[in-house]
């Protein structure tokens, strides 16, 4: 059995046990949540997500150095970089359109009950200022704090270095070509784990949660779900036919594996390890391209993010009784999409996008409480769909550039995991 299959398997079981608990309000029994839930499932579920943490930045820093001196034209990375953020912009503002028209259109949230609302507490999010300058930073302090855009400046700064070194500059590449293996296998070591992983992570978070939350918000629920559902099957496999002309089956049917990565861990950044094995060993993209622009398209494209605060704007906007302006609209169109650029790749980070986005809208701040109760169902979702959408992008330049294996692409079986 291949190992995605496992996985597959392993989250339905688990979501199954999850709501089974719920239903059955065991979950309620203080045993069963503090020595099953939030003990048991819990830590297997957090180990997981950290030893995925574990790897991200040595990974993402040893292959982007490895891809930045394999390149054998410099002038390369800049026609490589322009061409990806203006495709992550272009992905990003297609799936706002689609949401705020969408959302509209049904006047989502109309009618809802803020009687109900629990109220939202502010988190700190970041200033524009702030992100431009943290794009240059001490690469330790950058790595302990995870700060992906820092970490991949610098590593594109030392790979170009090392090709202009001489000998000195061959001794590193060699010793980060070898370092480059053996942390590619510690990725495929910890990636055995997943099923179990998953399992718990699913059950948890099913048991917590049950069906009454959505139930109570089922309009936006399925609105955000339907457009998350629409963007990863119908635009992307669009894009990737018209611009490309590479298989969109092909492509959905390798990526199942880090779907259901993110989908579970809720983290575009834990799922780089996962995107980037899937872009260079399933799709046949070239490690030049794949390592940069998998953990660029972690950190600033989120087109799944973007869906999730078109429709949760106009929500808002209607519960409150506010009707929004053409000013309005274009203020929220521009704001998520910086936002959705500032923000990690990490879970919850839409929610505290959203902030700025109803604050530059004038839209009440607390308006977040209403759709808190069903957010983590959504944020593994919009992940799923974020990474769907780095890859795809990575796809289209890699094919554009002449850096993509197309038998890779085309043989199923390739980079397969069997158990
Ligand atoms: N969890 C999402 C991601 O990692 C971000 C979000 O909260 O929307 O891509």
């Amino acid at each position: 059995m291949t190992l995605t299959k496992k996985i597959i398997i392993a989250m339905v079981a688990g979501a199954l046990l999850g709501l089974i608990l719920n239903l059955t309000d065991l979950n309620a029994q203080q045993a069963v949540d503090v020595y099953v839930v939030n003990g048991l499932f819990h830590v297997i579920g957090q180990l997981f997500i950290q030893a995925l943490k574990m790897l991200v930045v040595p990974l993402v820093f040893v292959s982007l150095f490895c891809g930045t001196t394999a390149l054998r034209e410099p002038a390369m990375l800049g026609s490589i970089g322009g061409r990806t953020l203006a495709f992550y912009l272009l992905t990003t503002a297609i799936a706002l359109g689609i949401a705020l028209t969408f959302a509209l259109l049904i006047g989502v949230g109309s009618g809802a009950d803020i009687s109900t609302n629990p109220g939202y507490v502010a988190k700190e999010g970041k200033t524009f200022i702030e992100v431009l300058l943290s794009l240059i930073d001490n690469p330790i302090n950058a790595m302990a704090e995870g700060n992906l855009l820092a970490v991949i400046v610098f590593a594109i700064l030392l790979g170009l270095s090392a090709t202009l070194a001489g000998k000195a500059g061959e001794q590193v590449i060699d010793f980060f070509k070898a370092f480059n293996e053996v942390i590619m296998k510690l990725v495929m070591l910890i990636m055995h784990f997943a099923p179990y992983a998953v399992f718990a992570i699913l059950a948890k978070v099913f048991a917590e949660l049950g069906v009454d939350a959505i139930k109570t918000l089922s309009g936006y629920f399925f609105t955000v779900l339907g457009l998350l559902i629409f963007h990863a099957l119908v635009v992307y496999p669009l894009l990737l036919k018209l611009l490309s002309g590479l298989s969109p089956l092909t492509f959905l049917k390798k990526m199942e594996g880090a779907v259901s990565f993110a989908f579970g861990t809720s983290s575009s950044n834990a799922t780089i390890p996962v995107t980037l094995r899937t872009a260079t060993e399933r799709l046949g993209v070239d490690r030049s391209v794949a390592s940069f622009t998998i953990p660029f398209g972690a950190t600033i494209n989120m087109d799944g993010t973007a869906i999730m605060q078109g429709v949760a704007t106009v929500f808002i906007a209607n519960a409150y009784g506010v009707d929004l302006s053409t000013t309005q609209i274009m203020m929220v169109v521009l704001m998520a999409t910086l936002a959705s650029i500032g923000s990690a790749g990490v879970p919850s980070a839409g929610l505290v996008m959203l902030q700025g986005v109803l604050l530059q809208a004038g839209l009440p701040i607390e308006g977040i409480g209403l759709i808190l109760g069903i957010d983590r169902l959504l944020d593994m979702t919009r992940t799923a769909v974020n990474i769907t959408g780095d890859a795809t992008v990575t796809c289209i330049v890699a094919k554009s550039q002449g850096k993509m294996d197309q038998n890779t692409y085309n043989d199923p079986a390739a980079g397969v995991i069997r158990e």
